[in-house]
């Protein structure tokens, strides 16, 4: 889906509101795929600052399957990004301590701007809950479900996931 923004380039118009759902079915990262359970809800207001700058801001909110980092079970992940950024045009380049989105001939998309704020804010572990207890590193037991047997000796976690991983 696109906006026109030409108006607000313009100077016809100050500022740009949206909401919207969005329908996205999968997003692939590189390390894996996000599949949404629910439409993508995104609200946004476009402004112009002064004659060559126009701003973003918003928030995005989806749901998702995703895996636990920890215990490796697929769960329904609920997210709510605020995000705020530059819209530039295409061609330029720009240093920016935030996020940039573009436009093209004074047009956005708006599908690529959730997918750019969703990967901006992607968590570094992902968690089916913060008290997640894990896999044993032996048998391999989701110890959320049931505590398992086994004794466990030192064995660093990083390298039981692996373990685990080529089982
Ligand atoms: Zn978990
Ligand atoms: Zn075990």
């Amino acid at each position: 889906m696109r906006i026109d923004i030409q108006n607000i380039i313009n100077g016809e118009e100050f500022k740009i509101s949206l909401k919207e759902n969005i329908s996205m079915n999968l997003l692939a990262l590189e390390t894996k795929e996000l599949e949404f359970t629910t439409p993508i809800d995104i609200n946004l207001e476009i402004y112009k600052v002064d004659k060559a700058s126009l701003y973003v801001n918003g928030t995005v909110d989806y749901q998702c399957i995703d895996v636990c980092d920890r215990c490796l079970n697929a769960f329904n992940r609920k997210a709510h990004e605020n995000f705020s950024g530059k819209i530039i045009e295409k061609e330029e380049q720009e240093e920016y301590e935030d996020i940039i989105f573009y436009h093209e001939n004074g047009k956005i998309d708006i599908t690529d701007m959730i997918k750019t704020v969703i990967l901006y804010n992607l968590p570094m572990k992902t968690l089916c809950d913060e008290n997640c207890k894990g896999i044993c590193p032996k048998c391999g037991q989701n110890l959320n479900e049931k505590q398992c047997n086994c004794e466990i000796n030192d064995i660093d976690p990083r390298l039981s996931k692996l373990e685990n991983f080529f089982k």
